[in-house]
């Protein structure tokens, strides 16, 4: 590879060690930058369309070509864009508020840098968000593979009734049947003894609520809690915590 391109590719924090990236991997990480600041850094900062050519045009005659900053001056700058000289400054003096960019005034124009998205606090999503986001689209019912993370969010019992449940005696079971076109997600997907697994059949989770009230296996405050947990499971505000490690069950092993 180039020296040349290598400083350029380091520069952009594209590559770790000379020999490690492959070309693809590099064009990979440059892609990655260029979504970061389409998707994050300028809607992040409500960045304007003039913000956002300046600060193109900055990246390309700083990062791209291996430099930290370069020196800009406003009126060579104004013409190349087609933009006015107050325009230009002003856009500058924003961009520099909002921290994409940092200005060191000199004599002989402003020498900028420009920050990458990984490069300023707050831009990129966290890995909480992340997952937040990754979670609702994981299926639940598949495997059991969450089946511990599903009894910590229903504390420990089934989330009809008050048994308690266990990831070996549990069972999964959809709120909203699937013949009811209901998903395996987990604003669908809850932990419940086996009983209340059977009996449900076809109903929904509010009307076999409805129902373990009605036969006395609920009192009216039971109730009351459930319909508002299941209006909550459906709203999304009830996401299992998956910050431990996920555990796979495994089947009981038969003796004998
Ligand atoms: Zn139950």
């Amino acid at each position: 590879m180039a020296r040349r391109k290598l400083r350029f590719l380091r520069s952009m924090r594209l590559i770790g060690a000379p020999l490690a990236a492959s070309r693809m991997e590099a064009q990979l990480g440059i892609a990655d930058t260029l979504k970061s600041i389409e998707d994050h850094l300028f809607p992040r900062f409500k960045m304007t369309i003039r913000e956002r050519s300046l600060y193109y045009h900055f990246l390309r005659h700083t990062r791209l070509i291996g430099r930290e900053s370069s020196l800009f001056a406003i009126d060579p700058l104004a013409k190349q864009l087609g933009l006015s000289h107050s325009s230009v400054r002003e856009s500058i003096r924003e961009m520099d508020q909002k921290g994409c960019i940092k200005i060191e005034r000199t004599r002989q124009g402003h020498h900028i840098r420009v920050m990458l998205p990984d490069e300023i606090e707050g831009i990129l999503p966290t890995d909480t968000a992340k997952e937040q986001v990754e979670i609702e689209s994981l299926y639940f019912f598949s495997q059991r593979r969450y089946v511990n993370q599903l009894i910590a969010r229903e504390n420990g019992a089934c989330f009809y009734c008050p048994r308690k449940i266990r990831p070996d005696n549990c069972e999964l079971d959809h709120v909203i049947p699937t013949s009811l076109k209901g998903d395996n997600s987990s604003r669908n997907i809850v932990a419940s003894c086996h009983q209340c697994n059977t009996s449900k059949q076809g109903r929904t989770g509010e009307e076999f609520l409805r129902l373990l009230y009605r036969d006395e296996a609920l009192s009216q405050d039971d109730l009351r809690v459930r319909l508002h947990e299941l209006e909550e499971l459906h709203a999304g505000k009830r996401i299992p915590q998956l910050q431990k490690p996920l555990t796979l069950i495994r089947p009981p092993v038969v003796k004998g």
